[in-house]
């Protein structure tokens, strides 16, 4: 086969003008990518090894090197990797492969439009950094880029040329070896790149943590062969001899990230099981934290052979954002990918790691709680989805939850919350919905107001599935507040049974003075609601609806229909403030009036219609609505 023309995939297209024409300062960054690719491929060879010794053909001594030719000013970046087939070129290097590209192109369509508003500065250029664009990076400081690979165990060796212009050529090359090497042709003002002592300092800085010999070729007759890192793997080393800097470059390295680090474990476990971690918590929200497959995202090592960045067996999901890499000693290096999932050392890892990280976070959540909040904003979400799914783990879970509450803005703990619950108080308040600050002002929670009762504010969706599962903290069941029975009535007194039953009697008697109107109401609503009460829980609001005990909450009840998970509505309880002056007046016309009565009603249904808005539901009727509103209105007003 003989060359041939491609056209990079139209998203590459753009990603090279960008790359191209940047003025993004830490170009040298492109070094690092290439290295980084370089280290994969002998990864992937060293792995495929294992079950096939012969592709190495008995050259195991993995390297990557940079050789300097001054004259055609070309750097050339060369490894003895697992290299490309020519049927794989136009994919792996002429689409866009990778999450964290992808995520790149994604924001670049948003600091576009950015730019057209703002007109000040390019914010695109900063993205390079923030996301790495991997190979394509090299157009930064080449005008034309020469792939020279050969694949392990292939005879044939191929060519990729490209000028970052649109277009790419594949061709027949010789390589006497396996590998690949990765030529850039430097841009006239570019060359820094040739020097010795800048290549030095960059691969220090990014790519120390490499765990395979960085060697610089000799440049000048009289130099010799020298290299540059420290060649290594990161986590194979003494803590005390690693720089938070170098954890940082092998964070970027290891998660395709470009975030700072919020945590860094890393610890070295000798004894019945022996391994080491060095894990990462995410500063910023990775792109992927929200996929369906859930699929957590450390990698796994066996005595320092990459096996496999896919592995089920080692994190629970709700510890997804937790990247990084495990090192064990114990699983066997010869057995296929699949089959480690189903290792019983690897379940014995996964434990521990998890009780690792609970235990390092709940240090911050105690320690320093306004790390911990920043960790909590982005992933806290993610985490609690442990509530119902770690039943192991889940106190442990449930000390290091935090919420808003009613009491006030800070982030609180259920430890925090029930040393403040009231005298009589028995059970933890919660209200669900979509935005802390509007459920906070729903009318089913005056009553808990008055009262100085706290109620904990949960707006995550997930927050529906574990509280009606979770059973109960220190003792104490959680209890919505938008539901049926909630027993306010003993809560702030001293809280002795013979209160309890005084303050009950109070109400009863309040409850039975506005019966009248609970009847009109019932027979006007009929099938809509499933009863008609009188409330402890309202004090400035005529009306709420809620969810009767027992029956689903009202706001798991929305977003079930909202997924259509459920056609229809669970009629709700409507309960009516029998202390509002609205209410007291329809009662006294209901207790004279025999039969239906038309105010009555049209009170009924406007009432019910604004207690579903302030739910933030639509009015079922619009028309019946306007109508009886209107109606309403006439009367109030003296006639013309
Ligand atoms: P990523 O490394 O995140 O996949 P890159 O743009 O850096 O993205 O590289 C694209 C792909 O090109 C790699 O996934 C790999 O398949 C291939 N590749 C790049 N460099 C090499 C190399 N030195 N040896 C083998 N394959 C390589
Ligand atoms: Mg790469």
């Amino acid at each position: 086969m003989t060359k041939e023309t491609f056209t990079f995939q139209a998203e590459v297209s753009k990603l090279l003008d960008i790359v191209a024409h940047s003025l993004y300062s830490h170009k040298e960054i492109f070094l690092r990518e290439l290295i980084s690719n370089a280290s994969d491929a002998c990864d992937k060879l060293r792995y495929e090894a294992l079950t096939n010794a012969g592709l190495t053909d008995g050259d195991s001594d993995y390297q990557i090197s940079l050789t300097v030719d001054a004259k055609a000013k070309t750097l050339t970046v060369s490894d003895n990797g697992i290299g490309m087939a020519r049927g794989e070129l136009s994919e792996t290097l002429g689409t866009i492969a990778r999450s964290g590209t992808q995520a790149f192109m994604d924001q670049l369509a948003a600091a576009n439009e950015k730019k057209k508003k703002a007109k000040n500065g390019d914010s695109r250029v900063d993205l390079i950094g923030q996301f790495g664009v991997g190979f394509y990076s090299a157009f930064m400081v080449s005008d034309r880029i020469e792939v020279i690979t050969r694949k392990a165990g292939d005879e044939a060796a191929s060519s990729w040329v490209s000028e970052g212009d649109g277009e790419f050529t594949i061709d027949e090359a010789t390589r006497e070896t396996r590998g690949t090497d990765v030529i850039l042709h430097l841009k006239k003002q570019e060359k820094e790149f040739l020097e010795e002592p800048r290549l030095q300092n960059i691969v220090k800085t990014y790519s120390d943590h490499i765990g395979i010999p960085i060697v610089l070729m000799p440049i000048k007759k009289d130099d010799v062969e020298r290299t540059l890192n420290t060649a290594s793997a990161l986590w194979t080393r003494e803590k005390k001899d690693i720089t938070p800097d170098q954890y940082k470059e092998f964070y970027h390295h290891a998660a395709h990230a470009f975030d700072d680090p919020w945590l860094t474990m890393h610890n070295r476990i000798e004894g019945v099981l022996s391994y080491t971690n060095l894990l990462f918590i995410p500063s910023a929200q990775p792109m992927d934290l929200f996929n369906p497959d859930r699929k957590t995202n450390v990698k796994l090592y066996v005595k320092r052979v990459f096996i496999t960045d896919d592995c089920e067996g080692l994190l629970p999901s709700y510890l997804r954002f937790v990247k990084g890499i495990v090192d064990s000693e114990d699983l066997p290096l010869n057995i296929s990918r699949e089959m480690f999932q189903h290792n019983p050392a690897l379940a014995k890892i996964k434990k521990a790691l998890t009780k690792r990280i609970l235990g390092e976070l709940k240090k911050k959540a105690e320690k320093a709680p306004e790390e911990y909040k920043t960790f909590w904003d982005v992933f806290g979400l993610v985490l609690k989805e442990g509530l119902y799914e770690d039943y192991e783990n889940q106190e442990k879970l449930l000390e290091i939850v935090r919420f808003k509450s009613t009491r006030n803005d800070a982030l609180i703990s259920l430890k925090d919350y029930v040393e403040r619950m009231q005298p009589g108080q028995d059970v933890i308040y919660y209200i669900t919905g979509e935005d802390a600050a509007q459920t906070a002002l729903s009318p089913q929670l005056e009553g808990f107001k008055a009262k100085d009762v706290e109620v904990l504010l949960l707006t995550d969706p997930v927050d529906e599935f574990w509280v009606t599962s979770i059973g109960a903290f220190e003792e104490k069941q959680f209890k919505s507040a938008t539901r049926g029975g909630a027993d306010l009535s003993s809560v702030g007194k001293d809280g002795d049974d013979n209160n309890k039953d005084d303050a009950k009697k109070d109400d009863e008697k309040k409850a039975a003075t506005v019966d009248p109107l609970l009847a009109s109401f019932k027979l006007a609503l009929g099938e809509r609601v499933k009863d008609v009460r009188a409330s402890e829980r309202l004090t400035d609001s005529p009306v709420c609806l809620v969810a009767d005990e027992g029956d689903m909450d009202i706001h798991l009840v929305r977003l079930l229909k909202q997924h259509k998970q459920l056609q229809q509505d669970t009629p709700r309880v409507l309960e009516i403030n029998a202390d509002h002056a609205l209410i007291k007046a329809l009662n006294g016309i209901a207790s004279k009036s025999e039969g239906p009565n038309t105010t009555i009603e049209d009170a009924a249904w406007l009432l019910f219609d604004q207690a579903r808005i302030v739910e933030g539901e639509k009015v079922e009727d619009p028309s019946a609505f306007v109508r009886r509103m209107a109606s309403v209105m006439e009367k109030g007003l003296p006639v013309a």
